[in-house]
């Protein structure tokens, strides 16, 4: 018979490296393989799983929703986008909500608002300025603002009108600024480009640069929002500081595919045929995502996680004082990354699944390390003496196949 893996070969466009274990069922941080097995997953479905798996408020609100009415289109009004989209109002100080499916989509569609606020209110300005190392998704318009040339070179030609900047510097942003820009978009923190975190005078810079220019500032919070590094949104880290678009997905519906932008009322000039989604805003989603919403507020998770955050991350810089292969702890809240002095990483992801826990391999040697941010202190402990005892047994066998190796030349 068959493995899965042949399977999946079979009828796959071979896309995802997956790791070797078939999961069948999730609970808080933890899931469980077909075998049997429990891991702790601190991938949590791509940094998605805000509330871990099947919180039982957010199981509850899928169960009611799916019983009462899942979806009708945007032709229609119903409740629960209504009351998700007043609490971002609330939570965000922006003024305007659309919704959408994914990360992607919600950076498209703060593209395009801003291209059109740019024609209509900046003398047709429509260039965008996007950051080396940036990740905002793969469809055309978010892969023309998303950096690495692995994702962007097979479909060139992208959408024009983008220009890109290095990160964390101010100076080259202003000289990279003209006339005609309309819009940068930057994460506050990057993720997939390897958990970079600016200096903490860098976003107010970029706000006063934007105030100063004429020009709309979109902060890509698909991967930091809904209290992933401490706060519900992590611009919300800076005093007086907000975004004109905050792009939003990822842990907004806690593995529940629901996307959203928020716009500031001064660029909010979307018209009826402007943008829109079959399935974006309908009840089913929109539902999960209020109670995750309603849940992260109410039970003040993002302080939790920033709490858990400063715990982990102390644990993980004595694992990087004990182990010489570690180069750099980093991270703020739950967005925490191990990097490796060579490319060892995928090596330590295998040992560490063999001892039931599931982490990624963000780049060859680096690891993200992104768990619920409803995870315990036990839970921390488990997971770094996993990540102890395995990166230890890596070391030893790097060290063994070094000696072992014939001499270089
Ligand atoms: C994951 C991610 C996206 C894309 O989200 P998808 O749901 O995969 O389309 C966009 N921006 C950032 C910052 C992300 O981390």
């Amino acid at each position: 018979m068959a493995t899965i893996a042949e399977r999946e070969a079979a009828v796959f466009l071979h896309l995802a490296n997956r790791q070797p274990v078939t999961l069948v069922r999730g609970q808080g941080c933890r899931v469980w393989d077909d075998q049997g097995n429990s891991y702790l997953d601190f991938v949590a479905g791509i940094a998605a799983l805000s509330l871990g798996h099947c919180h039982p408020k957010v199981t509850e609100a899928i169960k009611t929703q799916a019983e009462q009415l899942v979806h009708v289109s945007n032709f229609f009004y119903t409740k629960p986008q209504i009351e998700l989209a007043e609490l971002l109002v609330q939570q965000t100080g922006l003024q305007k909500v659309f919704f959408c499916n994914s990360g992607a989509e919600a950076v498209e569609g703060s593209l395009k608002l801003a291209r059109k606020w740019g024609r209509e209110k900046k003398n047709g300005a429509h260039e965008i300025i996007t950051m080396d190392g940036a990740f905002h998704g793969r469809t055309m318009g978010a892969l023309a603002v998303t950096s690495n040339p692995r994702y962007r070179e097979p479909f060139q030609p992208l959408v024009p009108g983008i220009m890109s900047a290095p990160y964390n510097n101010i100076e080259a942003l202003r000289a990279a600024m003209t006339d005609r820009t309309c819009a940068i978009i930057l994460e506050p923190i990057q993720g997939e480009g390897g958990v970079n975190i600016p200096d903490p005078e860098y976003l107010p810079a970029v706000r006063k640069l934007c105030d100063e220019a004429n020009v709309v500032l979109i902060i890509d919070e698909v991967q930091t929002g809904a209290g992933r590094t401490g706060n519900l949104f992590a611009y919300q880290h800076y005093p007086n500081l907000k975004p004109d678009i905050l792009a939003l997905a990822k842990g907004l519906g806690s593995g529940v595919p629901v996307g959203a932008f928020v716009a500031a009322e001064k660029v909010a000039i979307f018209e009826p045929g402007d943008h829109g989604s079959t399935f974006g805003g309908q009840p089913l989603t929109t539902a999960a995502a209020l109670a995750v919403m309603r849940t992260l507020v109410a039970e003040n998770i993002p302080a939790q996680a920033a709490k858990r955050g400063e715990y982990l991350t102390s644990k993980l810089r004595s694992l990087e004082d004990r182990h010489p292969s570690i180069t750099s702890v980093r991270g703020q809240g739950l967005l925490l990354a191990i990097e490796f002095g060579s490319e060892t990483a995928a090596q330590v992801m295998n040992a560490t699944r063999e001892r039931g826990l599931l982490i990624n391999n963000l780049r060859p040697n680096l690891l993200r390390i992104a768990p619920p941010l409803i995870i315990s202190e036990a839970e921390i402990d488990e997971a770094v003496r996993i990540l102890d005892e395995a990166i230890g047994a890596v070391e030893r066998s790097q060290e063994a196949s070094s000696k072992g190796a014939p001499p270089a030349r």
